[in-house]
């Protein structure tokens, strides 16, 4: 699921991977001949992918699910008393073969598929999951768990050793394991029912977003459209079976532009309502009886695991800690986000007025209008700052930023083995010239990849019994280079490029003893903060001037551009805000009931929309019966998490605005938080690096909601 970039592969891979590291029995494992499991001896036991033929993964799963379950037999059986060391330790770097064996599949699956990974992907999604619940809900495991919990004296232990403890303890307990009797079978029967419920809700959706088109048979309501909107239009149609005229759909790229360019605002309304109304038809595909029997499944399951709602079940696992802290971030960015929103609004139906269009203006003609007044008012084009965005130029920029933050260098390596062709390795070397980890980089689209943008670990770092050097990926899908012109990024692409290569820095700093608790392995709620931070230099004057050079003349992207284009990019900010916001607010209030609900969809949804007074010209980013994110994602009381992570990148860029962008030092503080990843809480390490939590008014500032 994403709002922008993610890092679900990282989190699936978390998901199945639920214990880590370190072979303890390699006696028992046949591994000699499958070159997943063999020892590798590679530049710094990077994958051998030239060896590595589709055919080996499946079986190097069975064998890796094997030795881990002959690893997690010899902790349950071990007739010694229950120690920190026999049990967490054992538990924590148990499964080493089938970590190692998924950082290579999930990150090749995703990036680089077809149709014989995929076949395979999906046979071990139950394989996967099985396992993992025989280890979260088996009984004896959780005994042994409990009792070092319970009698371990924590002087005998340092912090990380402690909070490894806590997590652990803490993964099973909210799995269920401390449930007993009738109420563990009740607990169970929820989560079979919660996962039907879910995949349903998700097809539904898929229909009901398939089934929708805007048939268009006269061609003066499709001429003013982009060329390339109009074309894929045309073929939709075809494909769709109509012998001529065009099809609008409700996928994004489709819809999107449509709205933002279609002068009709009878055929903007249809397509907008069409999707507004998605899963709310009344028909087969309807998704309101499916969603508020989840809510109270929800609630069931988390009063039955000891908490009052979903949300507080959640949240006390996030740096949030509970609904209310939620609620009050939320509540100190809404008012301003509104006011702001109602300043566009009144813009943008001036400019309708201006047009001498008839009508109130609307929540379909948003979108519309803000193109106009957007053109109008900073007289910008995207497409002329695309030759300053040359990929290479903007990862050099990525760079070059980690060399003056941070001292680090990078140094292609070419007897790395890749996946593609068209990726590039990355020794990631300290000022000193010292070993940090491998980046791979994967930058330009292609069929085998899936979309959107993302960081993976291959490796993740630790130091349980030697210091393993972490190597990461990050994943684009970029233009190709053409004949022509090399591969020229618009400016979001850019600040994608910085986003991941952030959550590459936090895998490449870490800097812990235990893999579960390292890198990106933090909460939801905190893991977009490094990444989020990142783009915050690249649109600096300072920094872009360091790379944002055209692809012809080499000449540095002028000021005035530079103007421009940030101007240009701060309109309709309170939109973006207020849209995003409104879907939160909804998130929080389906997941706080503390009593089952009885109220319908629509009135639920309503009421709340009510409560925060939302505008009418702007709908919730997502509405209850297309809400993937949180009825059929994990996304449940967590969709407020970007933002929060926005507070945390805004605050700290200002710390760093307030001593110099590039200050050494600073830099050192924010590379040491980093580099404690997991092992210790979000809010603790921050406040470590900013000597006091993070304050609201930066993020407020930078989206030009106060002055
Ligand atoms: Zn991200």
């Amino acid at each position: 699921m994403n709002y922008k970039a993610f890092l679900s592969a990282a989190l699936l891979f978390a998901a199945v991977a639920c214990t880590d590291k370190k072979p303890e029995m390699t006696a028992e494992k046949n591994a000699s001949t499958n070159p997943l499991l063999m020892e590798w001896s590679t530049p710094f036991g990077t994958p051998p992918f030239d060896l590595i033929k589709d055919e080996d993964y499946f079986p190097s799963f069975e064998t890796a699910i094997a030795n881990h379950n002959v690893e997690i037999d010899a902790i349950k059986s071990n007739t010694e008393a229950p120690t920190f060391n026999n049990t967490i330790v054992a538990l924590e770097t148990s499964g080493a073969d089938l970590t190692k064996v998924a950082g290579v599949f999930y990150n090749v699956e995703s990036a680089n598929t077809n149709d014989s990974l995929k076949a395979i992907a999906k046979k071990l999604a139950p394989i996967m999951s099985e396992h993992n619940d025989n280890i979260k809900l088996n009984a004896e495991l959780f005994a042994k768990i409990k009792t070092v919990y319970e009698n371990t004296d924590r002087s005998t232990l340092d912090s990380e050793d402690i909070r490894l403890l806590e997590e652990t303890y803490k993964t099973f307990v909210r799995a269920g394991a401390n449930v007993q009797g009738e109420n563990k079978s009740r607990l169970k029967e929820i989560n079979s029912r919660l996962a039907s419920l879910s995949t349903q809700f998700g097809e539904n959706l898929l229909a009901e977003t398939n089934d929708f088109e805007l048939y268009i048979t006269d061609e003066k309501d499709v001429a003013e459209l982009p060329a390339n909107l109009r074309t894929m239009a045309k073929e939709e149609a075809e494909a769709r079976g109509h012998k001529t005229g065009w099809a609008f759909t409700l996928q994004r790229p489709s819809i999107n532009p449509f709205l933002q360019s279609s002068t009709n605002r009878k055929l903007r309304k249809q397509i907008f309502d069409g999707y507004a109304m998605r899963g709310n038809n009344d028909n087969d595909h309807d998704n309101k009886a499916i969603l508020e029997e989840m809510v109270n499944l929800r609630l069931e399951k988390a009063k039955l695991l000891g908490y009052k709602s979903h949300a507080d079940y959640v949240l006390s696992d996030n740096m949030a800690q509970n609904p209310h802290a939620v609620y009050n971030f939320m509540d100190q960015l809404w008012t301003p986000a509104l006011n702001m929103a109602k300043e566009e609004r009144s813009a943008l139906a001036a400019k309708m007025k201006a047009d001498e269009v008839k009508g109130t203006f609307e929540a379909s003609d948003w979108r519309y209008y803000v193109e106009q007044v957007r053109a109008e008012r900073y007289n910008f084009n995207e497409e002329e700052t695309r030759p300053y965005f040359e990929f290479t130029a903007v990862r050099k920029g990525c760079f070059m930023l980690a060399t003056k933050l941070f001292g680090l260098q990078f140094k292609e390596r070419n007897d790395i083995q890749k996946w593609h062709k068209d990726q590039q390795v990355y020794e990631v070397l300290e000022e000193d010239g010292s070993h940090l980890g491998i980046i791979y980089m994967d930058f330009f689209m292609r069929e085998s990849k899936r979309g959107g943008a993302w960081m993976n670990e291959i490796r993740a770092q630790q130091n349980v019994d030697g210091f393993v050097t972490p190597i990461v990926t990050n994943n684009f899908n970029f233009p190709p280079p053409t004949a022509d012109a090399p591969s020229l990024l618009s400016f979001s692409e850019a600040q994608t490029l910085f986003h991941e290569f952030g959550h590459g820095l936090h895998g490449l700093f870490s800097h812990v003893k235990y893999a579960s608790l390292s890198g990106t392995n933090v909460p939801r709620d905190f893991v977009e903060f490094p990444s989020q931070v990142m783009e915050n230099w690249m649109s600096e004057p300072e920094i872009l001037k360091m790379y944002a050079k055209h692809y012809q003349t080499g000449k540095v992207i002028p000021d005035e551009m530079i103007k421009r284009m940030n101007d240009a990019n701060q309109f309709n900010t309170g939109f973006g805000t207020v849209e995003y916001m409104a879907a939160a607010y909804l998130d929080m209030a389906w997941h706080s009931i503390t009593e089952p609900n009885t109220t319908g969809a629509n009135e639920f949804e309503k009421a709340e929309m009510d409560r925060i007074e939302l505008i009418s010209e702007i709908i919730p980013r997502y509405r209850s019966t297309y809400y993937a994110h949180i009825f059929s994602g994990g996304y449940s009381s967590g969709y407020y998490a970007y933002q929060w992570s926005e507070v945390l990148d805004a605050d700290a860029f200002a710390a760093f605005k307030e001593v110099g962008i590039l200050d050494r030092d600073l830099a050192a503080k924010y590379r040491k938080m980093l580099s404690l990843g997991g092992s210790k809480p979000g809010m603790e390490l921050y406040k470590a690096f900013r000597g006091k939590e993070p304050a609201i008014e930066p993020l407020l500032k930078k989206k030009g909601f106060v002055k």
